[in-house]
């Protein structure tokens, strides 16, 4: 069977002395994130996690949920859990408290997502999707909207979705075709077909409010007229002073999928016919509303296959110091046993150091994003809010398909450790192979991100998001090129960072002329700028790690692997930018010469 142990110290490492988010919380006002309760709030969320939904992660992938008669049930155990993590107030941890919610920072939420996401993904996908919700009332909802949902989705009673998908729409949200009629009372009549609607229908909530892309009659064509709007599976009402679910309103779930993973949240074709919904935000400006939230959707997409990489590492590392197989190659290392364990085999060595090297350098990378989203809503100062919103725009395509593209290979590298096992579905490596799959495709494919970060980002505010980056990184370049043993890191980094920006003046002449030479360059350079920015995490945790080893810390073991973790990223998988940067030169031509019918 799977375990997990959430990794406590890596979080407290990365917070407390990497990011200092201490100081952070307190700049910005955010006297309640004391040291002492986002600790105490790490140990209880990872105990939560191991101990009510990670032993039900196995069973739910085996029996799924069940589709009958309209009605979906997850699998045994999902609701008790539900509620229990409903009443622990996990789902309203970094909400508003005007709704009831805790208020913390988004940052927690992100090291909470992460081990929900390592213990049961499935699981996850529920107060995912009603965090979506949430996030899309509280930005562009009214103060009447606010109040009727929003105290209902912090505490979980209720549970939310995002309709997007349609048969013959995915990534190109222009060809939307659910239609929205006024009523004349203020309600729209909306009908259309949804499909892939993740906790569309499930027995975890007492209503669940869809969020739904439609288009009114008039509407634009294309993305420009396309509107949000909340259509409650029942609809609210007023009962004792209370709001509770009233009539059931028309929108149903006609079947769910048969998938690859994920197979306890339910994916649900949802029909609406006449279902009765109300505007949120402006008309026609749906997809405005909707891209306001998508860095935190997407963030949370990224620590989906972080943590995945996370719990399958875990569990090939154990596999790896108690399967013997072989005899080191420099001889026998456990003499007393018939082999050795194969945790000394280098080709071992390597899948399990890839997959570790990248989770944690990831972790560091994904906090520093989620503490930009802190940092955008409660700095005072208005430049600080910009420059946090720039980094937080730029990072978002890259830690979303890096992160799940990564995520999906480290489960896959931590299936091998495990050889013939791996494969046999008990030992749980190939479900987090599974599992990982999706994060890839769905909140925007990862070409599409790539293609984000090319088209959209890059240029953005003449290059103002990318200096974000690039004069971080230069001047911890600059600080450091004097300390002679850090020089090991630091110059092969250096060029590494280089090559990127190299990579950055290419595309952006070369893509003015011809828009598919960025389009050819985008998937490559969105790695490499990935592993840049992994790398620069690796740099900052070694110099941490080498300072607290200097003065003399009694974790020798935790901090000396953080230098070596960082050797190991920076000299092993860092070199990745190489390839990455041929690739891009090569440019669009070796793509775009072929015919179609030359394929
Ligand atoms: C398990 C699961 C859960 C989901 N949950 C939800 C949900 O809760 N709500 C919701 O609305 N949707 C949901 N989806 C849908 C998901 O977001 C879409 O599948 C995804 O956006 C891709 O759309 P598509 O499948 O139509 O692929 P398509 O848009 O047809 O794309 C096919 C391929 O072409 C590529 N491509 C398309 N256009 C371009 C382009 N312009 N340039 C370069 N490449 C391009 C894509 O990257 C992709 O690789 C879910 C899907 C699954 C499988």
């Amino acid at each position: 069977m799977p375990t997990y142990t959430a990794p406590i110290d890596n979080f407290r490492f990365v917070l407390n002395d990497v990011l200092q988010v201490g100081d952070t919380f307190a700049k910005l006002g955010l006297t309640d994130a004391t040291p002492d309760l986002l600790d105490a709030v790490i140990e209880e969320a990872g105990k939560f996690c191991e101990n009510e939904i990670q032993p039900l992660n196995l069973s739910g992938d085996t029996e799924g949920c069940s589709f009958e008669n309209g009605v979906v049930r997850t699998p045994k155990g999902f609701k008790e859990a539900y509620d229990k993590f409903r009443e622990g107030g996990w789902v309203g941890l970094t909400a508003d408290p005007a709704y009831g919610g805790q208020g913390l920072p988004h940052t927690m939420s992100s090291v909470l997502d992460e081990m929900v996401s390592a213990s049961n993904t499935s699981f996850g996908m529920y107060p995912g999707l009603s965090a979506g919700a949430y996030r899309a009332i509280s930005l562009h909802g009214s103060q009447e909207q606010k109040n009727l949902y929003l105290p209902k989705l912090t505490d979980g009673i209720w549970s939310g979705t995002m309709c997007l998908t349609e048969p013959q729409c995915g990534t190109d949200l222009g060809l939307l075709r659910t239609k929205a009629v006024p009523a004349g009372d203020g309600s729209y009549k909306i009908s259309g077909t949804k499909i892939f609607i993740s906790a569309g229908e499930h027995d975890l909530t007492e209503n669940i409010i869809h969020l739904v892309l439609a288009r009114l009659p008039d509407a634009p064509a294309g993305i420009r007229g396309i509107s949000l709007f909340i259509v409650p599976k029942f609809l609210p009402k007023e009962e004792n002073g209370q709001v509770v679910a009233g009539a059931r309103n028309g929108i149903f779930c006609g079947s769910i999928e048969h998938k690859m993973g994920i197979k306890a949240s339910s994916t649900c074709v949802m029909n609406l016919d006449d279902a009765t919904g109300w505007l949120i935000g402006e008309r026609d400006k749906g997809m405005r509303a909707m891209f306001t939230m998508m860095n935190a959707a997407r963030l949370g997409v990224a620590i989906q296959g972080l943590g995945l990489a996370e719990v399958a590492y875990q569990n090939a590392l154990i596999y790896a110091k108690d399967r013997i197989q072989g005899r080191a190659l420099t001889g026998a290392q456990a003499k007393d046993k018939a082999a050795d364990p194969i945790i000394v085999h280098p080709d071992v060595r390597r899948n399990l150091l890839t997959v570790k090297s990248f989770v944690e350098g990831a972790r560091a990378l994904g906090l520093w994003v989620s503490l930009q989203l802190d940092i955008e809503e409660h700095a005072t100062d208005p430049k600080e809010r910009e420059a946090a919103n720039d980094l937080l725009a730029l990072m978002t395509p890259i830690v979303k398909s890096y992160f799940t593209d990564a995520g999906f290979e480290a489960a896959n590298s931590s299936m091998q450790v495990w050889g013939g096992h791996g494969y046999i579905h008990e030992n749980g490596a190939e479900q987090f192979v599974r599992d990982a799959r999706i994060t890839q495709i769905y909140e925007g494919a990862n070409g599409i991100q790539a293609l984000d970060l090319v088209g959209r980002k890059l240029p953005a505010n003449l290059g103002r998001s990318l200096r974000r980056f690039f004069h971080p990184v230069a001047k911890f370049i600059e600080d450091n090129k004097g300390d002679a043993e850090f020089g090991e890191l630091l110059l092969p980094y250096a060029k590494s960072f280089g090559k990127l920006q190299q990579a950055t003046g290419f595309i952006a002449q070369k893509g003015l002329v011809n828009p598919n030479e960025a389009g050819a360059a985008s998937s490559p350079y969105l790695r490499m700028f990935a592993l840049v920015a992994i790398g620069f995490m690796w740099l900052k945790m070694a110099k941490v790690a080498k300072a607290k080893l200097a003065e003399g810390s009694d974790r020798k073991d935790f901090y000396g692997s953080k230098v070596k973790t960082a050797r190991f990223f920076i000299t092993k998988t860092l070199p990745e930018t190489e390839t990455h940067f041929r690739t891009i030169m090569a440019g669009a031509k070796p793509l775009m010469d072929f015919e179609v019918d030359e394929f």
